[in-house]
């Protein structure tokens, strides 16, 4: 079956809530552009998986901390039809040193080149590709927030939660922006998810450690953000933008 949804573009697609968003998209009708950072094999094989649910794929690999990156993926987006969704999922954590005078400049840089430029940038070729104002016919954009933009505390890496606050700020500044235009922005706030976020982070057992905290008292699987995500984008949720959708079993 081929999409009747259009493209989803997926930022950090190869693996954990990316790679879930991915299949799921694929499994609902969107034909899917995968964007992955460094792991090729990764991303071709949740390519071949949302093929196998019916959807046309590409897989391109994007820095999305670098331009030239984020409009090659779109590009081959363009090459598999019109871009209706974007997911900006694509996310980092720093190993070691979660203290405000523990981080240097330069992790800074990094954590909001990705977190924050990037999905700037990525809004910014969707929007000019769905808004009414280029002749486009409408679509949303997801961005992958953290409940870390509003929980603070000790080891909760401050550097990552102003990100994902800018985030969290792009999501509501945008969504009024562009309302007219037919398109809609949201972003969910995944809490602690059963990812390898935290190991790529240095610390492999956060969510163990820390699941007693959330009221549910277990961390989320990928699939149950993916849920979310793949709602908001869908016309199901037609009337929702400007949206924080916290996706943390209550924390
Ligand atoms: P993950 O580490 O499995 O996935 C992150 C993805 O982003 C990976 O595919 C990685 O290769 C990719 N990536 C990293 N740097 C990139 C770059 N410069 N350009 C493009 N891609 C890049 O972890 P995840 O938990 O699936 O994270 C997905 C999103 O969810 C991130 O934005 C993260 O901040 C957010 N999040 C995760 C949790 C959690 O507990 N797992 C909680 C809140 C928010």
């Amino acid at each position: 079956m081929s999409s009747h949804r259009g493209v989803a573009v997926v930022t950090g697609g190869s693996r954990g809530i990316g790679a879930a968003t991915a299949l799921l998209l694929a499994q609902r009708g969107w034909d899917v552009c995968i964007g992955y950072h460094s792991a090729q094999d990764a991303a071709e094989a949740v390519a071949r998986a949302c093929e196998e649910r019916g959807a046309k794929t590409a897989v391109v690999r994007c820095d999305v901390a670098v331009p030239d990156d984020i409009a090659a993926l779109f590009a081959a987006a363009d090459a598999l039809g019109t871009v209706t969704a974007l997911v900006n999922n694509a996310g980092i954590v720093y190993k070691s040193g979660t203290r405000l005078d523990e981080i240097t400049p330069e992790r800074l840089e990094r954590m909001l080149a990705v977190n924050v430029v990037g999905a700037f940038l990525c809004a910014r070729e969707a929007v000019r590709r769905m808004s009414s104002r280029y002749g486009g016919s409408g679509g949303a954009i997801v961005n992958v927030s953290s409940t870390a933009a509003r929980l603070g505390g000790p080891g909760e890496y401050v550097d990552y939660a102003a990100s994902k606050g800018a985030v969290d700020s792009m999501t509501v500044g945008l969504a009024r922006e562009v309302a007219e235009e037919g398109i809609r922005v949201n972003a969910v706030r995944p809490g602690l998810i059963e990812t390898e976020i935290h190991a790529s982070g240095g610390d492999p057992d956060r969510v163990r450690r820390n699941a007693g905290r959330v009221p549910m008292k277990r961390g989320g699987r990928p699939e149950e953000v993916a849920n979310a995500i793949v709602w908001l984008c869908s016309p199901e949720a037609s009337y929702v933008t400007g949206a924080l959708l916290d996706v943390s079993g209550g924390r």
